[in-house]
């Protein structure tokens, strides 16, 4: 599979450009704040044409400039319904507190919906770019969270949003947050993948499955729930 990366605005979420070794097409993950130049500068480097632009979940550091990309290129933005409100309501996201930041950044609170928005439905399978994506509805950092789960058929990646983190998970206490979720988010959905799969996460560097078991303190909670 052929990914690149490149790590956007003041929070520092990851945007990955991928798509299979033998096609001419890509997609995005995650295009979030400040990312249009990113975007711009990667998409040239892989020559590639871009077919889609995809949402962990809605949250302003990984949609921020979703719109503006995906309707440049007249692509559709793929997010979970529950997260869908938050494409044109961040301040839904993050809290009344941080409405004059989003206010400072924007000049608005409210934002552009995308021209095209397609909606995840959780166990679905899509082809793009030569890619085969299958959703995985995730709740805990937000309402519509997912994982997306990408194989070429010889390799797998797992990009996980503001789910799993290297050495950590996403915060819970942002509005639609709820640990109880995440909780539940980890026992039942990332504890059953397989160990060796690589996981993208949407801040921070790569990780597997099987490191995160051994030594990610959230995920050692999870599996002592699950054999208790
Ligand atoms: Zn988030
Ligand atoms: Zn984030």
């Amino acid at each position: 599979m052929f990914t690149l990366s490149s790590s956007c605005g003041p929070w520092e979420a990851n945007c990955y450009l991928v798509g299979a070794a033998d096609s001419d097409e890509c997609v995005l993950v995650d295009v979030g704040m400040d990312a249009s130049s990113a975007v711009e500068k990667l998409l040239a480097e892989s020559g590639r044409k871009l077919v889609a632009v995809l949402a962990s979940h809605g949250h302003l550091d990984h949609v921020a400039d979703a719109q503006a990309v995906a309707d440049a290129h007249g692509v559709p933005v793929w997010i979970h319904p529950a997260d869908r409100p938050l494409l044109s309501d961040p301040v839904a996201g993050l809290g009344p507190q941080l409405a004059p930041l989003v206010e400072a950044l924007y000049g608005s609170t409210s934002r552009l919906e995308p021209v095209q928005v397609c909606e995840w439905t959780d166990g679905a399978h899509q082809d793009l770019a030569g890619v085969s994506w299958t959703v995985i509805h995730a709740p805990g950092h937000t309402p519509g969270s997912v994982l997306l789960h990408a194989t070429d058929g010889a390799t797998a990646q797992l990009f996980s949003g503001d789910v799993l983190f290297a050495g950590s998970i996403g915060r819970t206490d942002l509005p639609g947050g709820s640990m109880e979720e995440m909780m539940a988010t980890l026992r039942d959905v990332v504890l059953p993948l397989p160990y060796d799969l690589a996981v993208l996460p949407g801040h921070g560097g790569a990780t597997t499955i099987g490191r995160e078991c051994a030594t990610n303190p959230y995920i050692r909670l999870a599996l002592k729930e699950l054999s208790s």
